[in-house]
């Protein structure tokens, strides 16, 4: 198995050919960056260690060229920084017990263009070797620039499958911007208060990130705990964290809306809901 990058990297912890691993993956996450899938997915990384079938798989698009340097990383070189960052995405992948990790090094410019033939070609390679059952993506709304072109690259991607072949469930999580403002009947909750001592651990495995004082770690797990408990005003917490999702079904249906009618419809339904409570006690 070969992408497109002379630095993409594929690691399979439990030493098996990267097809056959990629064949068993049951939840499959593809992020931007190093750390974002344990930021997003540990909801599907839990769902497939409960299972005896099951199989987790992390594709990560970028090579995490320029990313901030601080604390004891701020000496370190760009390419220094890369494998660091390669090595701890590896490091989680083993906590984890994934299927297969995958790193596919593009740069974030090759991502955010549309159609780049590397991303296309990489992305098409992975959605068709495997037929995972739930798909874990950014979501349309995010604040991150990258994190928005390689959902577009993905969802190319699972566009161009045969409607056979394409996932049952396909999620975009929240990463850089919340989604708890969206319509409840809009969003998943995906549980991620489960295994709280793993999440903890796959979160500490991106040292570079958080040595400099940007505790992403304490931040999604917070955020995780907050968004349970703010969910509902009435009821004890039945979860005891969750990550949100937005479901992304309908931007794979055949005559289905466009990325920008989807995200107004949603936008719409959260101006709406916002003004009329407004407007209902004037
Ligand atoms: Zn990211």
């Amino acid at each position: 198995m070969r992408f497109s990058s002379p630095q993409a990297d594929i690691y399979v912890p439990d030493g098996s050919a990267p097809e056959a691993a990629l064949s068993r993956v049951t939840h499959l996450c593809v992020a931007a960056h190093q750390d974002d899938i344990e930021i997003m997915a540990h909801a599907g990384i839990c769902d497939a260690l409960d299972r005896p079938d099951g199989g987790f798989g992390g594709v990560v698009v970028t090579s995490g060229a320029g990313s901030p340097r601080s604390g004891p990383y701020a000496s370190c070189t760009d390419e220094q920084m890369q494998t660091a960052r390669r090595h701890e995405q590896r490091e989680a992948a083993r906590v984890g017990r994934y299927a297969i990790q995958i790193q596919l090094a593009h740069p974030s410019a090759d991502v955010k263009r549309a159609a780049h033939p590397g991303v296309a070609a990489d992305l098409a390679a992975i959605f068709s070797a495997c037929s995972p059952e739930v798909v874990y993506l950014h979501n349309p709304m995010d604040r991150h620039d990258t994190h928005v072109a390689v959902f577009r690259r993905c969802l190319e991607a699972l566009r161009s499958l045969s409607a056979r072949r394409r996932p049952d469930r396909v999620f975009g999580c929240e990463v850089w911007r919340d989604l708890d403002w969206a319509a409840d009947a809009d969003k998943v909750a995906l549980d991620a208060g489960r295994r709280p001592e793993l999440a903890g651990r796959l979160l500490a495995c991106f040292e570079s990130q958080i040595a400099g004082g940007k505790r992403y770690d304490l931040g999604t797990l917070g955020r995780r705990a907050a968004n349970a408990t703010f969910h509902t005003s009435h009821a004890t917490d039945r979860l005891q964290g969750i990550t949100w999702a937005l479901d992304l079904l309908p931007l794979l249906e055949d005559g289905g809306p466009g990325v920008e009618s989807y995200a107004e419809e949603r936008l719409a339904r959260f101006r709406s809901d916002a003004l009329g409570r407004i407007r209902a006690f004037a």
